[in-house]
């Protein structure tokens, strides 16, 4: 029941908040705005809209377009050297959660003295130096309803060398606008990959040994809107009313991060996804989460939680915990994403047992929030249960 509630962010949310952006005292005088490397800001808008909105506010700004899927630690430092070079003294970022998370690297790095970004991971290969000055102030935009990084203090960098995907621990944004009409525009694909995203940071949170009467308010009303509007969102990405209660779902499974934790299904996935950058983050879960929960249903560890999360799914008279993995592919197949294959990415099972130790070498904490102990034997076993 302890817990510590702390998240500065300011977070405007709900349809048509971008257009109250100018009316925000602007954190700094130049802003370095982060987007991806693709067309959708660009093409849908959102940029030239943000670049307004802080020139109206009086804050000049320069964009750096880069940031691929699974950013790499070398464009996320290109970035910062741009944020450097210019005088930055805020970043705006503007997307999905790639773009979020290496917003939130660059503005704490942009501000040390030296270094590059892996010299300050504090995991795995990282070169573990301490932040010695405040993060840049940062503004995070969001246009995916998935990752809930507008407002948590996490990026996630990968570096192709070692083979990591691992978290940076920055500071919270200085402000979140969340503004559902950002995300009519993605795609059905990708609008499901993000949903079950958001859908498992609440429900790893939920069975965590970390799991307080916090963190379960905010990751069960995240699941019971998950499972009510991602199959429509995915259906019809225009219906305004969808995409406003994933996008709640989203930040409020955000939340869960800061006052609770995600599992080790996360440091599995990253694990997939360090070898196969290809895969969406939200895509790599989805092929593992059957088998993986499944994992913990047999164990008989917290089968009063997987029978309330079955209830919060629409499975209303559930009464035992395997109920929740019917509800869990049921949701699955409404969103069309329940045949998702590893083959596809070109995953192998001669793969399993360096990314079962990939998982524990970068991600390993969260192998301390599972509510059973999950060797590596069993990580490789649900890897070989969850290939197609
Ligand atoms: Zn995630």
């Amino acid at each position: 029941m302890s817990y510590i509630w702390n998240i500065p962010t300011k977070v405007m949310f709900g349809s048509g908040q971008l257009n109250s952006l100018h009316d925000e005292a602007m954190p700094g005088k130049k802003g370095l705005v982060v987007i991806s490397n693709g067309k959708s800001a660009k093409v849908n808008g959102y940029l030239e809209r943000v670049l307004q909105e802080l020139k109206t506010a009086g804050a000049a700004s320069i964009v750096f377009d880069h940031i691929e899927a699974n950013p790499l630690e070398a464009t996320i430092q290109q970035g910062v050297e741009l944020a450097r070079r210019e005088q930055c003294d805020f970043i705006v970022g503007l997307g999905g959660g790639s773009v979020l998370d290496a917003a939130t690297i660059i503005a704490a790095v942009a501000p040390q003295p030296s270094g590059r970004v892996w010299d300050y991971v504090a995991m795995g290969s990282g070169g573990k130096r301490p932040l010695t000055v405040s993060s840049l102030p940062y503004i995070e935009v969001t246009t995916s309803a998935g990752t809930g990084s507008e407002v948590d203090a996490w990026g996630v960098v990968s570096n192709p060398d070692t083979k990591e995907k691992v978290g940076f621990k920055g500071e919270y944004p200085w402000l979140a606008i969340v503004d559902p009409e950002l995300m009519l525009t993605v795609p059905p694909k990708f609008t499901a990959y993000q949903g079950f995203d958001a859908l498992f940071h609440s429900v790893e949170g939920y069975i965590s040994n970390f799991c307080n009467e916090a963190a379960a308010m905010v990751e069960r009303e995240a699941i019971r809107n998950v499972a009510q509007y991602l199959p429509l969102a995915v259906k019809d990405g225009s219906n305004l009313e969808a995409r406003t209660k994933m996008a709640f779902a989203n930040t409020m499974s955000g939340y869960s991060m800061d006052v609770g934790s995600c599992t080790s299904e996360h440091a599995m996935e990253h694990a997939l996804s360090a070898f196969h950058h290809a895969l969406p983050h939200g895509a790599g879960l989805i092929m593992i989460s059957l088998a993986y929960f499944k994992y913990f249903i047999e164990q008989h560890v917290c089968d009063d939680r997987f029978i309330m999360m079955a209830k919060d799914m629409g499975k209303k008279d559930a009464q035992k915990p395997e109920d929740f993995l019917t509800a869990l592919a049921d949701l699955q197949k409404a969103c069309q994403v329940y045949d998702l294959k590893m083959s596809d990415y070109g995953i192998h099972p001669d793969e399993f047992q360096a990314m079962a130790k990939n998982a524990r070498d970068t991600m390993g904490g969260l192998f301390m929030c599972d509510p059973a102990k999950l060797r590596e034997a069993d990580v490789i076993k649900i890897y070989e249960q969850s290939y197609r």
